[in-house]
């Protein structure tokens, strides 16, 4: 039988993320004020504020558990040919960069890395163990700061160099920002370390600049393989019975692409209590955000099937027009903080994560 979440006709999952409450908050006494609900998907913040969600992880929640869970299932589908977005959604200091695994790799073991290097782990896993399928995968990684795009993969880029354009197809595509061909997951893992460290040490401050960014780490992979190749392969095999059907000169083409996003942090412009610039920063990504949330929320709504959703009002959603609802696979991890200290924050983000539903 199909789960309620499968037969659902957009894929739009959504699963929140309780982290645990950090040493430095045990040490303030600070307090948990989220609870989930044993053996369902369901949480309740305070006294009695219930959500339900497609996935709820506790503080327990292993990072393979959140990739098996909520990411595995996308890189399938991508070899199959569905684009996919993973989108991180909470306030600065959730979870969000932890989660998604953008962060300072070098510093992690291997059982604290997010969901990006396990999913290109599983990718050229995938890859390398296809004997029929010659593939070509690339990277890109952009960065969108005040709705304009920085390459974090070439920091000399002016970002007045870097376009969102949509080809006569309908994909999106960026042109400008740097694409490398890679081979290995090792060459993607350098990228990835080396695009992350640029967004986490160009500031002064290490989570000023991230907290008010978006990133989106990109895979590309397109597939290309002639019946001839598979037929040589079966008779080598000797599986003579299953040749029917196939045409030496028919070759088949695939590509979809996969993104990572890592959002800027939810917490609102009020809070920050920011004037003048810092304050226009708070607008764009605010907007930005908002944005995302009424694509989703119309993606989700069948009375808007087909008519208008606002992909043009920010560059985020320009960007993952192509690889959001219809034929794209995609899910969103609502991180929060488990703290008192958050509540007000935590209940934002949840009453955003549900509207996404
Ligand atoms: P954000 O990107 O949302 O600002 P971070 O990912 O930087 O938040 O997380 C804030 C802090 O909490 C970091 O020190 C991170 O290592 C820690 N942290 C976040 N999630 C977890 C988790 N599930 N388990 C353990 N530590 C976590
Ligand atoms: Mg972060």
């Amino acid at each position: 039988m199909e789960s309620q979440a499968e037969s659902k006709e957009v894929n739009v999952r959504v699963a929140v993320r309780i982290r645990p409450l950090l040493p430095k908050e045990k040490l303030n006494g600070e307090e948990v004020c989220v609870r989930v609900v044993p053996n369902s998907n369901q949480l309740v913040m305070g006294k009695d504020r219930a959500f339900t969600f497609d996935n709820v992880l506790s503080s327990k929640t292993t990072q393979e558990e959140v990739f098996q869970l909520c990411v595995e299932p996308l890189v399938k589908s991508c070899f199959e040919g569905y684009n996919a977005t993973v989108f991180a959604y909470g306030q600065t200091g959730s979870g969000k960069t932890y989660t998604i695994g953008g962060g300072n790799i070098s510093s992690l073991t291997e059982e604290e890395y997010g969901v990006i290097p396990r999913a290109i782990k599983q990718m050229f896993d995938i890859i390398n163990a296809e004997q029929n399928i010659s593939f070509c995968v690339k990277v890109s990684y952009v960065e969108i700061y005040k709705e304009e795009l920085q390459d974090l993969l070439d920091v000399d880029k002016s970002s007045k160099e870097i376009h969102v354009r949509e080809d006569d197809k309908g994909n999106t595509v960026i042109i400008g920002a740097r694409e490398v061909e890679c081979s290995t997951l090792d060459e993607m893992m350098s990228l990835l370390e080396a695009g992350s460290a640029v967004r986490h040490t160009g500031s002064t401050q290490m989570n000023e600049h991230s907290s008010r960014s978006h990133s989106v780490f990109t895979v590309v992979i397109s597939q290309t393989w002639t019946e001839g190749d598979v037929l040589a392969t079966k008779r080598k095999q000797s599986q003579s019975e299953s040749i029917d059907g196939l045409d030496e000169e028919i070759t088949h083409n695939t590509c979809a692409k996969f993104h990572f996003v890592d959002l800027a942090g939810s917490e609102r412009a009020h809070k920050t209590g920011n004037v003048g610039d810092r304050f226009k920063e708070s607008v764009h990504i605010n907007s930005g955000l908002l944005s995302l949330g009424n694509v989703i929320s119309a993606l989700g709504d069948p009375k808007k099937k087909s008519t208008h959703i606002p992909y043009r009002e920010s560059k985020i959603t320009r960007i993952l027009k192509d690889s959001l609802g219809g034929n794209a696979k995609t899910v969103m991890i609502c991180c929060i903080s488990p703290s008192t200290a958050s509540f007000d924050e935590s209940l934002n983000a949840l009453k955003y994560a549900n509207r996404a539903r």
